[in-house]
């Protein structure tokens, strides 16, 4: 097949050649998938998109035009890929669904570690020699609760890990998992509950329209005084705004993001030469109880190399003329 790869990334890279197994043209291109930049598919037999390409209507249109019939994520999520549009056109839309959760999930308890040890500033303080301890006081994670916003495979690991180590757990999914209830004691309750008894708040749902910013000034308001939150799931299931609000006033104790409502553009770029546009976003950055990566949670070595075998296990299945097993139907749960 003619593939042509949409916002590849040197880290990818090795990983889809090695999976491709030389068996297919690929034309890596480190743009994005636009309005702009959809004129740069044409001659392709698919796609293959990250994260931040647009798969909206006009530009499916624009793609089935080109004859392209089959798009391969290499993610798990698909909310930028409008599928009622695609099934419309015939156009085939596969994901990865599960590469690594212990990726994401141990990268959600780096970035509460962190937090908690404030091991960004210590680390800072020591390469100027300043060997001081003063306001880098943490706390004990044994016996904190833990609130865990979508227990699936990811949030699954996160309750396992911090299980270990000792954390008292509660959880809300719309699909309780009581193997985890079994296994780790996590204790299913409502949203306010969560809210209202957790030390430390870590979302793994899925941005839909049900979880759009889930968590805004009304929910933060049932949240414990200096309350630590977490998002390593998408940018748009937290009101930034409503943080920063949090952060001011001190409601909010700890924040630690791997995604930003307004990351597209932004997160997996280099922007150092530039000025920083996003407000809020240079607001966030000041505050040392903050902490911002930008969108790596997946980043390993064995996550990538996940996602290009799945990947090319769909393209060769495309190719052949079979289905695959990750197609996407339009009663697809995950974003
Ligand atoms: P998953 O489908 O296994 O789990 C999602 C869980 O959320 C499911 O149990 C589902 O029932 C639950 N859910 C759905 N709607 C809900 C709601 N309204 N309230 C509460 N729970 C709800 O997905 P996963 O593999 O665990 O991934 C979770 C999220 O992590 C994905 O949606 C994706 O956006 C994000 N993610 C981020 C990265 C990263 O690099 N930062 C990488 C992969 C995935």
């Amino acid at each position: 097949m003619n593939i042509t790869c949409f916002d590849a990334h040197t880290f990818e890279k090795e990983f889809l050649l090695k999976a491709a197994q030389g068996k297919h043209q690929i034309q890596f291109l480190k743009l994005q998938l636009t309005t702009e930049t959809v004129e740069l598919a044409k001659g392709a037999d698919a796609l293959l998109l990250f994260v931040n390409d647009d798969g909206s209507a006009p530009i499916l249109e624009k793609l089935h035009s080109f004859g392209i019939r089959y798009i391969a994520l290499r993610s798990a999520g698909f909310n930028h890929i409008d599928l009622v549009k695609a099934k419309e056109l015939g156009i085939r839309v596969a994901n990865v669904p599960a590469y690594s959760p212990y990726a994401v999930a141990e990268h959600t308890v780096a970035l509460m570690l962190a937090l908690n040890r404030k091991l960004a500033k210590a680390h800072n303080r020591i390469r100027e020699s300043n060997f001081s301890l003063t306001g880098l006081v943490g706390f004990d994670m044994n016996g904190k609760t833990a609130g865990i916003i979508g227990t699936g495979k990811i949030g699954s690991v996160v309750a396992k890990i911090l299980h270990g180590f000792g954390c008292h757990l509660l959880g809300y999914d719309i699909l309780p998992n009581m193997t985890l209830a079994e296994r780790y004691g996590l204790k299913y309750v409502d949203l306010p509950t969560l809210y209202k008894e957790s030390d430390i708040i870590t979302l793994h749902a899925p941005l839909l329209p049900s979880t759009k910013y889930l968590i805004n000034e009304e929910t933060i308001k049932l949240m414990k005084n200096g309350v630590m939150l977490i998002n390593t799931s998408r940018g748009g299931l937290v009101k930034t705004s409503a943080v920063l609000a949090g952060l001011k006033s001190g409601k909010i104790g700890y924040f630690g993001i791997d995604v930003y409502e307004e990351e597209k553009g932004l997160f997996f770029y280099d922007r150092s030469n530039q000025v920083l546009q996003d407000e809020i976003l240079a607001q966030l950055m000041v505050f040392p109880n903050v902490l911002i990566t930008s969108h790596q949670a997946f980043l390993t070595d064995t996550a990538l190399r996940n996602i290009a075998e799945t990947t090319f296990e769909t393209i060769n299945a495309w190719a052949e003329g079979r289905e695959s097993p990750n197609e996407l139907t339009l009663d697809a749960k995950q974003d």
